[in-house]
């Protein structure tokens, strides 16, 4: 049963090939994905709606470094 032959290789073959790529996925999304969290993830670009200054504020303290009016707007949307 297991060697019986599917295009260019057998049932067991074609078990193993697709063990081989999906454990290379997962190597993949592990080196190129994971590292997007870290850094600076809690700053968002905001801008003010008192003064109109624009920069990056942390998620966490939303108000104005410049008026220090509360009324920042993130940009990207409110989580
Ligand atoms: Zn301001």
């Amino acid at each position: 049963m297991l060697e019986t032959q599917v295009g260019p290789l057998t049932v067991q073959e074609w078990g193993l090939a697709l063990i081989g790529i999906s454990s290379l996925f997962t190597i993949g999304r592990f080196m190129f994905g994971g590292k997007k969290t870290a850094g600076s993830d809690n700053l968002a670009p905001a801008s003010c709606l008192g003064c109109g200054w624009q920069g990056n504020v942390s998620k966490y303290h939303r108000t104005c470094p410049k008026c220090g009016n509360n009324i920042t707007r993130l940009q990207r949307g409110d989580p």
